[in-house]
Order: structure tokens, then C-alpha cells, then sequence
């Protein structure tokens, strides 16, 4: 019966950022779980949708940069298409970019909001309807521990000011669209290897200094974040909305 909570046979789940890192990772899991998938990202360089069909998914890809005002909505659309339905939404693409704040031009301040949090609103903006047609619906936002702590050494204000900004939309949008059966949850993820955290050389210093700071001593895994995202986007999580899930290693318990 509580595995049962867990299946997600015939479920349309979109993902963004899923060619890669923790939405690739995600994708597995939603689709181990039964789910169609739809993948989104700038490109599907690193061969997502062939790896997951290989795995005997149903998947499709739409090209697309998040940054373009008019792509949300085209990809809902595409999905609609598809599948007549979007039952999942993991908000997942983002960037990070470090700097110091006096040093830090307006393109890289741009970059940072239009695709971490403008895209993220944007994306609910246009799934919603469908959710709401069909009276049920699940978002999930992939923010961080840096919308809840500021991370050292790096500095990375408007990074984190984005992510508390993904963690109160999240909230937000719990509130106002529970009554229409949509719950929407976030995960806050601590450092997690992935194209993102992979350092170049200067800045190579700055892993000891993450694993000493986080209880378990090292950095979680794609799949650490992916199980989490299956628990809060299938029935197992039904009493669950609002909520902002920190996958951590133990980074935010000091
Ligand atoms: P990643 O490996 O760099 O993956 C980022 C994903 O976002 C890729 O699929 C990328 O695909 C997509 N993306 C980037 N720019 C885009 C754009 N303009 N339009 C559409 N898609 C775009 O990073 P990750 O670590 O998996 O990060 C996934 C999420 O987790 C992000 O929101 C990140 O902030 C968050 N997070 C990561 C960590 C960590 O330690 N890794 C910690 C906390 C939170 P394309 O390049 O093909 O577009």
C-alpha cells in the first residue's frame, strides 16, 4: 500500500534543466516511477533523451532557453500537445554565479533572476491552467541552502537572493492554489556534484571548505535529491504543500 503512493503510472511530468545534473537525475527517478516525460533545456548536447529511452521511458525533448519571455508558455504548450496534460512541474533549470556584489555587472544580475526566478514564475504562470482543468496538479521548485544561509567562501548575493525567492513563491503558490488540489514544494539543495560545482582550478580551495562545513563531510549525489523530488511529486506527499525541503547533508543544522 505505501509503495503504491509512490507510482506514477500515467502522470505527465515536466522538467526543466533535465539534460543534465539533478533534472537528468530526476527524470530517472519520476520516470523509474511510470511517468511520461518532457525534458527542457538549451540543448540535448549531453544525450539525455537517448539515455532515458534506453531506459524504456517515454520521453520527449523541447529545446528551449528559459531566458526568452515566450518559451514558457511554448513549452507547456508542446507538452499539452503531446500529452494533453501536465501532471508534474519541476522547475529545476538554474544558474549560479559567483562575485563580489560592487563588482558584479547588470547582464550577469539579469541572467541570474530572469532564469532562477522570473522563468521559474513564468512556467507556473502557464501550467497552471491545465492543472486547475484537470483538478489535480504538482509543482516542485528546485531551490537551495543558499536561499536559507550565505554560503562561504564563494560570495554570491544575487545567487542567493534568487533561491529565497524560488523558497517564497513556492509558499506563496502553496497558499493561493490548495484549494485547487495543486500542492507545490521546493527542495533546497546543499552542494551536489554536478556541472555547476564542478570548480575550475582557482577556485578548487573552496572544497574543503564545503565538506567541513557540512555534517556528513561530503557532497550529496544527483540521486540524493532525485528520491526526495519522487516523494514530493507523487501521492506519498499528499498532505504535503509549501513545504521547502532541505537535502543537505546536515550543511543548515549549525
Ligand atoms: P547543472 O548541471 O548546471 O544543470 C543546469 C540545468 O539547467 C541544465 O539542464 C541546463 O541545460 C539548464 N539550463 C541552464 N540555463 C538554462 C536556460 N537559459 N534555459 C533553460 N535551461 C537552462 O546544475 P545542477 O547542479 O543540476 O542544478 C540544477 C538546479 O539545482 C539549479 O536550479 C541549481 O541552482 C540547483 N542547485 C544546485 C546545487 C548544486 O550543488 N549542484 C545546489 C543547490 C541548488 P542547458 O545548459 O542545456 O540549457
Amino acid at each position: 500500500m505505501f509503495l503504491d503512493k509512490f507510482n506514477l503510472d500515467n502522470k505527465v511530468a515536466l522538467i526543466t534543466g533535465g539534460s543534465r545534473g539533478i533534472g537528468l537525475s530526476i527524470a530517472h527517478a519520476l520516470g523509474e516511477a511510470g511517468a511520461k516525460l518532457v525534458l527542457t533545456s538549451r540543448s540535448d548536447s549531453h544525450g539525455a533523451t537517448e539515455e532515458l529511452k534506453k531506459a524504456n521511458y517515454d520521453v520527449s525533448f523541447y529545446e528551449g532557453d528559459l531566458i526568452d519571455r515566450s518559451v514558457p508558455q511554448k513549452i507547456v504548450d508542446f507538452t499539452l500537445e503531446k500529452h494533453d496534460r501536465i501532471d508534474i512541474l519541476v522547475n529545476n533549470s538554474g544558474v549560479a554565479q559567483h562575485g563580489d556584489t560592487e563588482k558584479f555587472n547588470d547582464d550577469l544580475l539579469d541572467k541570474i533572476m530572469d532564469l532562477n526566478v522570473d522563468a521559474v514564475f513564468r512556467m507556473c504562470r502557464s501550467a497552471i491552467p491545465a492543472m486547475k482543468k484537470q483538478g489535480e496538479g504538482v509543482i516542485l521548485n528546485i531551490g537551495s541552502i543558499s536561499g536559507l544561509v550565505s554560503n562561504i567562501p564563494q560570495p554570491q548575493t544575487a545567487y542567493n537572493a534568487s533561491k529565497a525567492a524560488v523558497h517564497m513563491m513556492t509558499k506563496s503558490l502553496a497558499s493561493d492554489y490548495a484549494n485547487q488540489n495543486i500542492r507545490v514544494n521546493a527542495i533546497a539543495p546543499g552542494y551536489v556534484r554536478t556541472e555547476m560545482t564542478n570548480l575550475p582550478k582557482e577556485n578548487e580551495h573552496w572544497y574543503p571548505t564545503w565538506n567541513e562545513l557540512t555534517p556528513m563531510k561530503r557532497m550529496g549525489e544527483p540521486h540524493e535529491i532525485a528520491s526526495a523530488a519522487l516523494f514530493l511529486c507523487s501521492p506519498a506527499s499528499s498532505y504535503v504543500t509549501g513545504e521547502v525541503l532541505v537535502v543537505d547533508g546536515g550543511y543548515t543544522s549549525r
